[in-house]
């Protein structure tokens, strides 16, 4: 079929909205009709070219919801009509860390995935008989996608597909980072570094566990102010004191939990810092650009602070995010104060500015 999709054709260049074909769903395989995809860092950090693993021509897109369309042979778990997130962290239920409960991180397509294929090998996107790979697993900057069953998460029906779409990377991320990664404890102090949909959707997950006290640190005045929104009782300006101003506000031991979502090394060695004695644990979000290092004084970890990194938040996506979507639906999180700014296809390039800009949470996809 031909399809509209946003094509990474050269890095640092604008996406070209163009016609592409799509093949049939092979076995395994789901052909999804996308309604909602949000803009996320990751489609910016590819299509700038900084990521070393990147390649082009793609079709960018990972935050996808959407409605299954047809269903290749031996397709068991999603029929027609079946509204589903994307995941570009599959949950094949059967490899070793799938059925391990200590990892989110399924082993079953994930070299195929990384080189831009299905997991027979092949692509279904094409141009003019030209293969195109796919991005993420996902490649949902596009009406229509093709991706194996293994990566879509179904979920409520009566969850508007705009604000599902954010629990298929950033807010899960968040949410599984306290929940599943940290293991937030009732009554206790978080802290989290960075107001962006990872770190609001952290803010958030500490608040669902029962956090007594969370401290939000950010530059940005208006995104302290979603914190709150979020359940944040505390918020601080980032900066060279924020370790300082935390010791203070917690005796000067530092806190339960604290959490870095901003990508940026010199916090997350801001985030070990103002983590308690004893057991303080300091969870890794953010993605820090190559070569980067940690830096980290040991003594921090002989008395008892601990680090963890967080993929996705821990998130075993299929049976997780529909957790996290009846959550919502149930009124517990709040998704509507992400989504700042609603964009059609043609637009995806201002998407990219908004982001660029630091102009809101998240812009939206609509593909209605
Ligand atoms: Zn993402
Ligand atoms: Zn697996």
């Amino acid at each position: 079929m031909r399809i509209r999709a946003a094509l990474l054709e050269e890095f640092g260049a604008p996406l070209q909205v163009q016609e592409l074909d799509l093949a049939e769903p092979q076995a395994g395989e789901v052909l999804v009709r996308l309604a909602a995809c949000g803009v996320c860092h990751t489609d910016l950090y590819t299509a700038s070219g900084a990521d070393p693993s990147g390649y082009a021509p793609t079709v960018l897109g990972h935050e996808g919801a959407g409605v299954v369309e047809r269903v290749g042979e031996g397709v068991r778990d999603v029929t027609p009509g079946d509204h589903v997130v994307t995941l570009f962290s599959p949950q094949c239920r059967e490899c070793i860390h799938c059925r391990d409960h200590r990892t989110n991180l399924c082993l079953a397509i994930r070299e195929q995935q990384n080189q831009g294929h299905l997991p027979d090998g092949t692509t279904r996107l094409s141009r003019e008989g030209e293969p195109i790979r796919h991005f993420m697993g996902t490649s949902t900057f596009a009406e229509y996608t093709v991706m194996p069953e293994i990566a879509l998460a179904k979920i409520d029906p009566e969850a508007p597909l705009d604000r599902a779409c954010l629990f298929a990377c950033g807010l899960s991320t968040g949410l599984g980072a306290a929940i599943n990664t940290a293991k937030v404890a009732p009554g206790s102090t978080c802290v989290v570094f960075g107001a962006g949909m990872v770190g609001l959707g952290a803010v958030a997950g500490c608040r669902l566990e029962g956090a007594d006290r969370i401290v939000c640190v950010d530059l940005s005045d208006e995104r302290l102010e979603l914190a709150r929104g979020q359940g944040a009782t505390h918020t601080i300006k980032g900066g060279a004191d924020a370790v300082q101003e935390i010791l203070d506000l917690t005796d000067g031991f530092g806190a339960d939990y604290t959490f870095e979502a901003t990508g940026n090394v010199q916090v997350m060695r801001q985030a070990v810092e103002a983590a308690r004695m004893g057991w303080g644990l300091a969870t890794v979000c953010g993605v820090a650009g190559k070569g980067e290092t940690l830096d980290v004084v040991p003594r921090l970890l002989i008395t008892g602070r601990r680090v963890a990194g967080s993929s996705f938040g821990g998130v075993k996506g299929r049976d997780q995010v529909p957790e996290f979507v009846d959550r919502y639906l149930a009124g517990e999180i709040d998704v509507d104060a992400f989504v700042s700014h609603k964009l059609v296809l043609d637009d995806v390039n201002r998407g990219f500015e908004l982001m660029e800009a630091q102009d809101g949470i998240r812009s939206v996809i609509d593909f209605a």
